[in-house]
């Protein structure tokens, strides 16, 4: 039992299942089987370009950082883990040392290397190492599917603070996709009055209902600046997160937010856009980025614990790992059916 299967992208729109050693591991890691991985637009985003953003895949990858497994073994420094506990991996590892790691932003740690991302190998495979302080216990009854949901979850919980949302704010969310409808609840838990989301799919927006929102926007039928301006009264929302990476929410986001307001751009893909820098200081309006999460694992267990979080409803589809192609073929070609899909194993 010294070989596994993994799933290799080798160029865009290829990945083939092969037999690699298992990994060995430190004193201070553990060694995972995996039992589920998310798939996540960025990793549709490398299926498809061998690239997102400006990182460009240059060797055969192992996709995935969304992942819950067991614990199979522990190294000889490791503590407060055994064999057959239930985790959920946080897949950025940083280096501890730099100037950011020691601030605690350790997601803007220049050598973070993040699981599944050009060029670190990720968890669309039967076994992973990790550093033990990257490994997180899940709550006992949550399954390992749903489990994967909480790394975005951690994303969304990372730009609602850098959002600042506090209670009685109003929030529009532009996208519907895992990470906008984790926002939504996110921002929910913190105590928003009322949460407005856009998107372009129907299904989408019902889940996105259903999960609490006060109103939907299908901005394939209605122009969702005119929509959430007459919602908030004519003065648009406190805050807006920019969860779907386009361009053109970007600029909408700019005539969607109060004067005072602040908007927070989490999804990745939007590109140089244009905005007037006078609408920015005539309207004290502050824009901020967010990228991954740092110290979001604990905080997001702990509120999917209360069960207050929807997790299980975002589950729309599930594969094995024998059918991850056919997987990423069927996410690209039905992106109106799929909220998030789970690779399943063993
Ligand atoms: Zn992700
Ligand atoms: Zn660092």
């Amino acid at each position: 039992m010294n070989v596994m299967l993994a799933a290799k992208l080798y160029a865009p729109n290829n990945i083939k299942i092969e037999k690699i050693p298992i990994p060995t591991f430190k004193e201070n890691e553990v060694l995972i089987r995996i039992k589920a991985v998310g798939i996540c637009g960025s990793d549709i985003h490398l299926y498809k370009n061998g690239r997102i953003a400006s990182t460009i895949m240059k060797e055969p990858l192992i996709l995935g950082h969304e992942a819950t497994g067991e614990i199979v073994e522990v190294g000889k420094g490791v503590s407060g883990f055994q064999f057959g506990d239930r985790v959920i991996i946080e897949p950025g590892i940083s280096c501890g040392e730099c100037p950011f790691c020691r601030r605690g932003e350790y997601n803007l740690c220049p050598a973070q290397a993040f699981k599944g991302i050009p060029d670190t190998q990720g968890c669309l495979c039967e076994y992973v190492v990790v550093p033990r302080h990257y490994v997180h216990k899940l709550p006992s009854d949550l399954p390992f599917a749903d489990g994967t949901l909480i790394e975005p979850f951690c994303v969304a919980l990372q730009g609602l603070s850098e959002g600042n949302v506090k209670p009685g704010d109003t929030v529009a969310i532009l996208g519907a996709g895992p990470v906008g409808l984790m926002a939504l609840q996110g921002a929910l838990v913190r105590g928003a009055a009322a949460v407005y989301v856009v998107d372009l799919y129907p299904q989408r927006l019902e889940l996105a209902q259903k999960l609490g929102a006060a109103s939907i926007i299908n901005a394939t039928v209605e122009d969702p600046i005119k929509a959430i301006r007459d919602l908030s009264g004519g003065m648009g929302t406190d805050v807006v997160m920019e969860t779907s990476g386009s361009a053109v929410c970007a600029e909408q986001a700019m005539k969607i937010v109060r004067r005072g307001g602040t908007i927070v751009f989490v999804g990745v893909g939007c590109g140089e856009v244009k905005f007037n820098v006078d609408i920015l200081t005539r309207s004290r309006l502050k824009l901020t980025g967010t990228f991954r999460y740092a110290n979001q694992y604990p905080v997001a267990i702990k509120l999917v614990s209360t069960e207050r979080i929807d997790l299980h409803s975002l589950v729309t589809h599930r594969f094995s790992l024998d059918k991850v192609q056919e997987a990423f073929e069927f996410l690209t070609t039905h992106k109106n059916e799929v909220i998030k899909a789970v690779i399943t194993m063993k």
